[in-house]
């Protein structure tokens, strides 16, 4: 049987939780916690970083911090994964959804201009596969209107943006290190703050509203509650975990994007023929080997691929649903169209990519794939 997806275990995860578990401090903001935090700022540069039990609270606590109120509106792509809107749809947001790119399932960023109105708040940017979304365009159009940027970087770790990374080019960015990401500790996440002004508040918010990490830095006397917040902080059990990953992610990286390339290239002919299209990495963006996909000619063909790839044992998934025509937003988005969100909902699927997937395994999914497109033909 090849998995979709296996979660791969650098080392030395056991051993780091052992030691957080023995130093007599298990919940949040310990040890580990500062060592992970570290890593980002040292290795990527990111000015202040903040782990979070998931990039679904970081999202929430993205959207605390730029203020959204009932009836405030934010654009972000359809195509994308619940807790992208439902971190704003819990602050009273209207969401705004935009199509996907006719050539990337990333949002067309050339139609966004007309989706602003007096009431946009801010405009969320996912990063599909880990490639980058047109940010200069992006970030001059917030910057025209006023708008504020979160970056959904959940699937974006160690990839860039014309040379700079992502989820450092937005105010604020969120990054998921559940287990079906590139570095993992099960559930877990990180809030990017690129924005200075929200650093002082956001450490608030992840503190359940209080100033506890002020007061552990011995910066005041007492501790009180300041402002709304919840329990967004990991224990230092999951930042072990995440530790013992980040330690290896040169190599997790390195593993994961040859996989990718070798299935680009081996299904590059089934591309020529004209019988499947395969990703395209924007000429400004980079590809960290995330996921791996390509695109089917109609719903109907992709699902029976994805059967006869069971028949194989072979277990590969489509992916989102977009949101637009979701049972729970459809009936709020109105009768807008979203053409290639729709076609990457019915036409896109994913191959097993996972650190530990061997050559062999590979090669019987490649082979897979050819033979039921050969069949076809
Ligand atoms: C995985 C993912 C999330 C959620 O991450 P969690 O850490 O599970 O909360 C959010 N957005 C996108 C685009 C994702 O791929």
């Amino acid at each position: 049987m090849i998995p979709f997806n296996k979660p791969f275990l650098a080392g030395k995860e056991i051993h780091y939780i052992y030691q957080a578990v023995y130093s007599g401090k298990i919940s949040g903001n310990g040890q580990y916690t500062k060592l992970c935090q570290n890593y980002f700022h040292r290795y990527f540069g990111f000015q202040r970083c903040l782990l979070t039990t998931s990039c679904t609270s970081a999202l929430e606590m993205a959207a605390i911090l730029v203020d959204i109120q009932p009836g405030d509106e934010v654009i972000m792509p359809s195509f994308t994964f619940v807790s992208t809107a439902n971190a704003f749809v819990l602050r009273g947001a209207r969401l705004v959804f935009a199509d996907s790119g006719a050539q990337h399932p990333n949002m067309d960023v050339s139609a966004l201009e007309e989706l602003v109105t007096p009431r946009t708040k801010a405009i969320v940017v996912m990063h599909y596969g880990g490639m980058a979304c047109d940010m200069d365009a992006v970030m001059e159009l917030a910057n025209r209107k006023g708008l504020w940027v979160v970056e959904d970087a959940a699937q974006a770790v160690d990839s860039y943006y014309k040379g700079k990374v992502l989820g450092s080019i937005g105010h604020l960015s969120a990054f998921s290190f559940h287990e079906t990401k590139n570095v993992i500790s099960g559930e877990g996440g990180m809030l990017a703050i690129n924005d200075p002004r929200f650093e002082g508040r956001a450490e608030i918010i992840w503190e359940k509203g209080t100033n506890r990490a002020s007061f552990f830095r011995g910066e005041v006397d007492k501790y009180n509650w300041q402002d709304i917040g919840s329990s967004y902080l990991p224990s230092e059990i999951v930042a072990a975990f995440l530790y013992a990953q980040l330690e290896n992610l040169e190599m997790i990286q390195q593993q994961r994007r040859r996989i990718w390339d070798r299935y680009w290239s081996a299904l590059a002919p089934l591309a020529t023929a004209g019988l499947v299209k395969l990703p395209e990495v924007p000429p400004h963006a980079t590809c960290n080997g995330h996921l791996f996909y390509l695109l089917c000619h109609d719903l109907e063909e992709r699902q029976q691929l994805i059967s006869y790839l069971r028949t194989k044992d072979i277990y590969a998934a489509f992916h989102y649903v977009p949101l637009h025509s979701s049972p729970f937003y459809h009936s709020r988005h109105g009768t807008r169209v979203l053409p290639n969100a729709d076609y990457y909902g019915n036409t896109l699927v994913r191959l097993p990519l996972f650190y530990e997937l061997t050559d062999n395994e590979q090669e019987k999914v490649i082979c897979s794939v050819t033979e039921f497109y050969s069949q076809c033909a």
